[in-house]
Order: structure tokens, then C-alpha cells, then sequence
């Protein structure tokens, strides 16, 4: 598992080696040091692979944007080990160094990544600002590439063993699950999907569910319920996962006897949904019915000026690659939208 107490994974990237800034359209200003800008054309809020394939679109065409980076910088390709089927890297790349290599090529055209979360937002006028560790940044537009987390079970040994066995992403990892025998737990769309597409690999998937009725589509459930491999446990909870260094078993309960049961195994999938990391954004933008931000046309948000890329608003691909080319498309987006309303001069001195 990458160490996650860094940013990447405690990789030594100089990230700051080769920056070569373009000039920018609106002149950056510093504010938490000389070397900070606070203000420029483009704001983009997260670093995931949206956010940073943004920055480097955005950085390659003079507009020097600033990236907060959220409160896991990288995304959440930085709690992934190996990640084997992101195009060009045959022999597969760890998360973190894949997230770090992101990173260096923003900067190298002279993004700036600050790794801050943002806090709050105001979007009622150009420039619109953003607050992050009580510092106010302020871009003519803004790409919101602020991802969804998974959700997790809450438990110490799930915590202990994420990436040694427990895993929240069936395609980045079900690969090395080949021969074994898995569980998966949720009742949802995803946890079916997880459940059928793990059975490429595994000898056997249980599929756990803490009620009778599953959340997910009929059609998805019926697949399931189709497939040899899957064996369905209704009304169970996890109470442990065992194993010191990689997973060993699940402790069980039922939820209707109270009885309680032991199930060997080598790996659980989480798959009990996805929060989209929308919160700082209240009030301002729409959700569709799942709580992801709405998009209008393209990568547009009800607000002009303000674009949308990556998990924060796609929860049906959800894959790094998806993210990075969404990111693209946003650049692109505000590129072209800044260019037909031209950058409005901003006052700011510092930031504060
Ligand atoms: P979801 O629909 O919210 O389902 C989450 C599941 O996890 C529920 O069954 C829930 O149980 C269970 N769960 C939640 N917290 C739990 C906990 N602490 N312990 C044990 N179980 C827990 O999430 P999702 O499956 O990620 O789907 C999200 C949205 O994306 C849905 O709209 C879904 O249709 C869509 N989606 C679509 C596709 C597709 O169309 N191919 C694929 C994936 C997702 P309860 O049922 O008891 O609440």
C-alpha cells in the first residue's frame, strides 16, 4: 500500500524544477508567499487526474492556473497500489507515482498546486473566489474537479488492510484477486457490478448485503443471482476482517439470529457507494438525483464560467482515464469561454 501520509506516496519529485509559466491574462498575485499567487485566470479545485490533466491544458495555453489540490492531493489514485489500465503504461504504475507524474507535468508548464482543501465558494460575480486554509484565491473561471470518495465499512482492520486485501475499486484491483476467493459488500448498482465483473478473476465472490432486498436495478440483481460463481449472503454484517499483513477471513453476523460465523477468504471489495465531494458548492450549482453536480452542455455548469469535470459529477465511468479526458474537455471549455469574455481585471492585492 502507498504511504499516504505524503501527497505521493513519499516519492522525491522536484516539482517545482522546470516551471516555465506562460503569461498569464490576468497578472497572478501573490498572497501566502511571493511564490503563491492567489489570483488568475483559471481556478481549478481538486488534483485528481481531472484536475490536473485540466491544469496541464490550461497551463499549455498561457493561463497559469492555480490548483487546490483537496484534501487528498492526487486523488484517489493515491490510495490505489498498481494501476494497470491507464493507457501507456504496459507494466502497470503505482497510483501515487502516476498522480505525482500529473502533478510534474502541470507544474512544468507553470500551474501552481496547492495542496489545500477548499472550504467555501462565491460564485455571484466574476472573479469568482475560493477560500482554502483561510486564504481567498479568485479566478475569471473555475473548473470544479473535486472527485467523490468512497465510502467505507468504518473499521479499524478494514482501515489496517486497505490495499492489502481491501480494496474499494474492482477494476483497478480485481486483477490481483486471479484464483482466489473474495466477498464484496453493498446492496447497490455498484456492488452488483463489482460482484459480475470479479468473476473474471476470482474462484469464488460472496456478496454480502445487510438486508433482504437489494437497492440495486432488478436486471443487475438478477445477474447475480445468475451467476454460479457469486454466492449472495443476505442480512449480514461485517464485524471484523482478519489477517495481520493481508485479509484471511471475515467475521459475520447475522442480522436477524444474532449468530455469528467466520468466512475464509483473501479479499473484500467496498462497494456501499460514492460520496461526490460536492459540499463546498452548496447552494451554488445543481445535483441531478444522485447528488452529483449537474452538467448543462459539455462540461458547463449552470453558472457561466464555471465548468465541471471528473467523478464529482460522473458517477457512471468513474475511471482515471474517463476524469483525465473530462479534464481536458473542461480546459478546453474555459480556454475558449475565457477567450469570448475577455478576463475581467481583477483589483486584487493579496490575499487575506
Ligand atoms: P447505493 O445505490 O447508494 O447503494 C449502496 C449500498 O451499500 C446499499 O445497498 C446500502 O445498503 C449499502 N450500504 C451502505 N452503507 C453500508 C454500510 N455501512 N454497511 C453495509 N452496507 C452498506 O450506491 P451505489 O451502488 O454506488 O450506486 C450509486 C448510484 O450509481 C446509484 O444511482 C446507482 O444506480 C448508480 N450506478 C449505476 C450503475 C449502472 O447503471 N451500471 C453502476 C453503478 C452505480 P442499504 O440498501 O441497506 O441502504
Amino acid at each position: 500500500m502507498p504511504d499516504t501520509t505524503s501527497p505521493f506516496g513519499g516519492l522525491t519529485i522536484d516539482f517545482g524544477a522546470d516551471a516555465t509559466p506562460g503569461g498569464p491574462a490576468v497578472a497572478a498575485v501573490p498572497a501566502a508567499s511571493d511564490s503563491t499567487p492567489s489570483s488568475a485566470p483559471l481556478l481549478i479545485l481538486g488534483s485528481g487526474p481531472a484536475g490536473l490533466t485540466a491544469a496541464i491544458y490550461a497551463a499549455r495555453a498561457n493561463l497559469a492556473p492555480i490548483v487546490l489540490g483537496g484534501h487528498q492531493p492526487g486523488g484517489q489514485l493515491t490510495i490505489t497500489s498498481e494501476v494497470e489500465n491507464y493507457p501507456g503504461f504496459p507494466d502497470g504504475i503505482d497510483g501515487p507515482e502516476l498522480m505525482a507524474r500529473f502533478r510534474a507535468q502541470a507544474e512544468r508548464f507553470g500551474a501552481h498546486v496547492i495542496d489545500e482543501e477548499v472550504e467555501r465558494v462565491d460564485f455571484s460575480s466574476r472573479p469568482f473566489r475560493a477560500w482554502a486554509a483561510g486564504v481567498e484565491y479568485r479566478g475569471d473561471a473555475v473548473i470544479i474537479a473535486t472527485g467523490a470518495s468512497a465510502l467505507w465499512l468504518g473499521l479499524e482492520s478494514e482501515d489496517r488492510l486497505r490495499g492489502r486485501g481491501v480494496s474499494a475499486c474492482a477494476t483497478c484491483d480485481g486483477f490481483f484477486f486471479r484464483g482466489k476467493e473474495i466477498a464484496v459488500v453493498g446492496g447497490g448498482d455498484t456492488a452488483m457490478e463489482e460482484a459480475l465483473y470479479l468473476t473474471r478473476f476470482a474462484t469464488k465472490v460472496h456478496l454480502l448485503h445487510r438486508r433482504a432486498e437489494f437497492r440495486a436495478s432488478r436486471i443487475m440483481e438478477a445477474r447475480v443471482e445468475r451467476d454460479p460463481k457469486i454466492r449472495i449472503h443476505r442480512n449480514v454484517i461485517i464485524e471484523g476482517i482478519e489477517g495481520d499483513t493481508s485479509v484471511t477471513g471475515l467475521r459475520l453476523r447475522d442480522t436477524r439470529t444474532d449468530a455469528r460465523s467466520e468466512l475464509p477468504l483473501e479479499g473484500l471489495f467496498v462497494a456501499i457507494g460514492y460520496r461526490p465531494n460536492t459540499g463546498p458548492f452548496e447552494g451554488w450549482l445543481e445535483k441531478d438525483e444522485a447528488g452529483y453536480l449537474a452538467v448543462h452542455s459539455e462540461t458547463h455548469s449552470r453558472i457561466e464560467g464555471v465548468f465541471v469535470a471528473g467523478d464529482v459529477h460522473d458517477h457512471r465511468y468513474r475511471q482515471a482515464v474517463t476524469a483525465a479526458g473530462d479534464g481536458c474537455r473542461a480546459a478546453i471549455d474555459a480556454e475558449r469561454w475565457l477567450e469570448e469574455h475577455a478576463p475581467v481585471e481583477t483589483a486584487v492585492s493579496t490575499a487575506g
